[in-house]
């Protein structure tokens, strides 16, 4: 799949490469056998180059953000994994309470960058673990808030190795859903339109939120949190699998969390299988029970 002459051709590209990366380095599960080569890539002139590069030479590629949405097969990945570094970690200040910002930020770093310019509409994000190209491809979103309600554009390089441009009614927004939902196309940078607000209620409203978080969710464990999509208008898959007795409920060293029966947690170096045939039963034993189908909104890759 990746031959020397593909290798030695990706070394010319201003990125950093690792061969044979485990997966589970670069996962919030901690979970994940080898890529066949990771890499960070630093700018848009390499990442467009990279993808003529896997066209040219069949290897397929896959897009990682903060590996916080993914469970990534002990098998590993075939191809390609792209990182985005460099100039991708950028954020600036536009007119009109407008911040243009690297599809690699974290979420954190936008929040922080916003809560400094007194700028207000990302506070439910403060604590979604994503970066903001993860967090647009998933329509991240918490606490009656969505990344639809902020973002103004999104530019992207398409498979073809084409830069373009959608604008916020051609997104497609739905429920952890977007247009690039299963497309190749890669998430270079972001607008996002917010409302000036004095600094303290932003602050506030971000600890609150916080603290929330913390209260519910096992923060401190390895998962990648909310397995499930919520099944339907306040329908709430925890609630649904705490009710089927499935709290606590482990299958190897992958547990369904006592603290929020929603998340799936790695407590005993779980492995990808571990965590499907427990996310298996838990749809079984959801549908069998309470009729309702779980989906998944964790991505399963490799
Ligand atoms: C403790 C915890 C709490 C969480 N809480 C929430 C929550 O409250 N709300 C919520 O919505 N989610 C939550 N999540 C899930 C997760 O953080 C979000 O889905 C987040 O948006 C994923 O971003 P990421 O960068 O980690 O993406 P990844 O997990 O790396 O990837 C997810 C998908 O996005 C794609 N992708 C990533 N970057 C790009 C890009 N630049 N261009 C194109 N596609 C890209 C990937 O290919 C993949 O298909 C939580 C996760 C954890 C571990």
């Amino acid at each position: 799949m990746i031959n020397e002459n593909f290798f030695n051709l990706l070394k010319q590209q201003n990125a950093v490469l690792y061969p044979n990366e485990p997966m589970s380095k670069h996962t919030t599960f901690h979970i994940g056998g080898n890529a066949d080569c990771f890499c960070e890539v630093k700018t848009i002139n390499s990442l467009k180059n990279i993808i003529l590069l896997c066209k040219k030479y069949a290897v397929p590629y896959f897009i990682i953000g903060l590996g916080s949405n993914l469970l990534v097969s002990d098998n590993g990945i075939k191809g390609l994994v792209i990182k985005l570094g460099g100039e991708f970690n950028a954020i600036t200040l536009l007119e009109d309470n407008t911040i243009r910002c690297g599809a690699g930020v974290s979420l954190a770093g936008l929040c922080v960058f916003a809560r400094k310019m007194s700028l207000s509409g990302l506070e439910f994000a403060w604590g979604i673990p994503g970066s903001v190209g993860g967090a647009v491809y998933m329509n991240a979103g918490a606490y009656d808030g969505e990344i639809k309600n902020v973002v103004t554009s999104v530019r992207y390089i398409d498979n073809q190795s084409f830069q373009k441009k959608y604008s916020k009614d051609e997104l497609d927004f739905s429920y952890r859903h977007s247009v690039f939902t299963d497309t190749d196309n890669i998430i270079t940078d972001v607008t996002f339109r917010l409302e000036p607000k004095p600094q303290e209620l932003i602050i506030d409203r971000m600890q609150e939120l916080m603290d929330r978080r913390k209260a519910k969710q096992p923060i401190n464990h390895p998962s990648a949190g909310s397995v499930f999509k919520r099944p339907g208008k306040n329908i709430y898959a925890a609630a649904l699998i705490e009710e089927c007795g499935l709290k606590g409920f482990a299958i190897g060293g992958a547990e369904v969390s006592t603290k929020h029966s929603g998340f799936i947690v790695n407590d005993h170096n779980a492995t990808a299988q571990d965590v499907k045939q427990l996310i298996e039963h838990i749809q079984k034993v959801v549908l069998e029970k309470k009729g309702i189908q779980l989906c998944c909104e964790v991505k399963f890759i490799g």
